[in-house]
């Protein structure tokens, strides 16, 4: 049996009966034909995951762990570079790099935990940017013809934090996704003619802290994203944890216009499909930021982040999780939908 504690990062105690590292992508057909009709998850980082297997019930699949590693340039097109970067990569490395290479383009999504095949999966997002913005196509190996495929952009069905990798009818159970992200194509500016996007959560502000007067260059932004990344958000090598543990819900209009009315310091967006809330406002209106639940808690500097204190299981947390769910419910009538996967899915009991 393996233990899955060391590879989430919100220290959960899990166990999977076997891991299958995934090192070459050509190797994915030989992985497929040992498997057979074996149920299978897929790992990442581990870093957007509430797992739930305990030792006397490990989860009931092989786990195969994405370590595809590269990245190489492909022919520039109109001016832009072209980069295709294996799935296995760190995603926050690859933002590095990018960067270094006098790349632009990712830098508002620097130091966001993770794989660089998980990002497509919920169209990873910070900072006023999201990565179905920048990326040019998504590689994938296909468990159903056991082939190679490709997804260009618009093709993917990005959203907030969502894709088509998200969806039940395409990805199938979650004991069985046809599609393992190999790879992604990135479509990135020379620096000095990069969009800037700096209008988001008191970044502009932070690079005015830092001196910074002008047009930044895109390191300076990095660098701005991660001094604000690492005051609000709780290192996992200190306090176990996944980032925001509910999506910011999106509610119809006349709601979020009640809600205003009775609670003005609610922070809402417009957005297409309706008007977005803040998910960590409300559980810190509802008087929950800091509050723990044996060793699951709600992270005390930013309410929208659960944390594992040290002893907390995932049945803990998904306690915690449903205490406040119902909590926000019944003060402000909204209910706030998971953003990690849970695996198994609580109806799979
Ligand atoms: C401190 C912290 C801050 C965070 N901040 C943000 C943020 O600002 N914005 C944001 O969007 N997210 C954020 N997250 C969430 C997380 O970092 C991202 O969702 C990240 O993309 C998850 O990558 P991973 O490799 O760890 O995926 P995992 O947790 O390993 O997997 C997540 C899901 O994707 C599936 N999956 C993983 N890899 C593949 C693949 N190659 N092919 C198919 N399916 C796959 C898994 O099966 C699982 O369902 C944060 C997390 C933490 C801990």
């Amino acid at each position: 049996m393996i233990s899955l504690t060391a590879l989430n990062t919100l220290r959960l105690p899990a166990y999977a009966e076997s891991l299958v590292a995934v090192r070459q992508s050509s190797g994915l057909l030989a992985i497929s034909e040992s498997l057979g009709d074996r149920p299978r998850v897929i790992l990442g980082g581990g870093s957007n995951l509430v797992l739930q297997g305990i030792a006397d019930h490990p989860l009931d699949a092989v786990v195969l762990h994405n370590q595809l590693r590269g990245i190489v340039r492909l022919p520039e097109q109109d001016g832009l570079t072209r980069i295709r970067c294996a799935g296995g990569e760190s995603w926050h490395a690859f933002v590095m790099w990018t960067l270094a290479q006098g790349l632009a383009g990712l830098e508002n999504l620097a130091l966001i935990p993770g794989t660089v095949g998980a990002a497509p999966i919920q169209n990873i997002g910070a900072y006023g940017v999201e990565l179905a913005d920048r990326i040019e196509a998504v590689h994938a190996w296909d468990f159903a013809s056991r082939d190679h495929v490709m997804f260009a952009r618009d093709d993917c069905r990005f959203g907030y934090r969502h894709s088509l990798f998200k969806e039940p009818e395409v990805q199938g159970p979650w004991n069985a996704p046809r599609f393992l992200v190999t790879a992604v194509d990135f479509s990135l500016w020379p620096a000095a003619r990069s969009p800037v996007v700096t209008g988001y959560a008191g970044l502009s502000e932070r690079l005015g802290q830092m001196g910074i007067q002008g047009r930044p260059q895109p390191l300076q932004i990095a660098h701005a994203v991660i001094s604000l990344r690492r005051e609000k958000l709780p290192d996992p090598e200190d306090l176990a944890n996944a980032g925001s543990f509910f999506k910011n819900p999106v509610v119809p209009e006349g709601l979020a216009s009640a809600l205003k009315a009775q609670h003005p310091g609610l922070p809402v967006y417009s957005q297409a499909d309706g008007m977005k809330l803040s998910a960590g406002w409300l559980i810190e209106a509802a008087g929950l930021k800091g509050v723990r639940k044996g060793g699951a808690g709600v992270y005390d500097r930013h309410a929208l982040v659960l944390v594992n204190h040290g002893t907390a299981s995932g049945h803990d947390l998904l306690g915690l999780a449903r205490d406040i769910q119902q909590a926000v419910m019944s003060r402000f009538g909204v209910w706030l939908e998971t953003e990690p996967q849970i695996l198994p899915p609580l109806h799979a009991g």
